[in-house]
């Protein structure tokens, strides 16, 4: 299980300042919960903390490792390798069938297409998707696309999973099943996780809320 820490970080984007001094810590295997108003730099955090933005200044350590020095090339091997994600909007290849689409990480990270297939497949019972792993995944309903975008961020046992308001395109119900698997599935796999999300309902499965004001944490919250 693996450590996520921010420190002191600080982001802008041209003029507009987006972290201003943002520090947190993520335990290995712990699943946080990151909160605030719009505008108030969660995306940005958990931009910063997945190796897709460096900040200005600051540090980001990942399993005792600091990444934010890590050249562009660098980044990428680490977000492949060690890293999964999980969107508000599924962003699914809606051409492949759901199954394709789960094994896309195992293909880009160099496993033969049978052998992706194969480990794609246990994670359609898991998340109650069984029977669905043929059909293209824009014929899927959202909650099925999004379960889906779960197996897909967690096949390749990434280290840390990150996902950007991953129940907003969803009903509160289905909302709920997804963030119910999500923590599940991160649980049996060790998986550290941070997820940014608007939704107290959806925060409440996390074990520790954080709340982002102004570009800084400023409160924590224990659910
Ligand atoms: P949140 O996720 O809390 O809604 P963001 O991290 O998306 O907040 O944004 C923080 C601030 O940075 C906002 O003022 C936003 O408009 C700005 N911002 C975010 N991304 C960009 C960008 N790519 N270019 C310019 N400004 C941005
Ligand atoms: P969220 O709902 O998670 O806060 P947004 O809808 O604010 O996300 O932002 C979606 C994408 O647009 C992000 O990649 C963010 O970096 C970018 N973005 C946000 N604000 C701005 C902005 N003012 N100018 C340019 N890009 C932005």
């Amino acid at each position: 299980m693996k450590a996520i820490e921010a420190r002191e970080v600080v982001l802008s984007f041209g003029e507009t300042p987006a972290l201003r001094g943002a520090s947190v810590s993520v335990a290995p295997g712990e699943i946080v919960a990151i909160m605030g108003p719009s505008g108030s730099g969660k995306s940005t955090l958990l931009h910063c903390l997945a190796g897709i933005l460096v900040p200005d200044a600051g540090e980001i350590h990942f399993d005792g490792r600091r990444i934010d020095t890590l050249n562009e090339h660098e980044r990428s091997v680490l977000r492949r390798d060690q890293f999964g994600f999980v969107f508000q909007f599924g962003q699914l290849v809606p051409e492949l069938t759901a199954q394709e689409n789960v094994a896309l990480p195992l293909l880009l990270g160099g496993v033969k297409r049978a052998a992706a297939l194969k480990a794609a497949r246990p994670w359609f019972e898991r998340l109650g998707l069984a029977g669905l792993e043929q059909r293209r995944s824009g014929e899927l309903s959202g909650g099925q696309a999004q379960r889906v975008a779960l197996a897909r961020g967690l096949v390749a046992r990434p280290g840390a999973l990150f996902a950007d308001e991953p129940t907003g395109a969803l009903d509160s119900l289905t909302g709920e099943q997804v963030m119910d698997l999500l923590v599940t599935s991160a649980r049996e796999e060790g998986t550290t996780v941070v997820l940014v999300t608007h939704d107290a309902r959806v925060a409440a499965y996390a074990d520790r809320q954080v709340i982002v004001r102004d570009g800084k944490v400023n409160a924590l919250v224990h659910s």
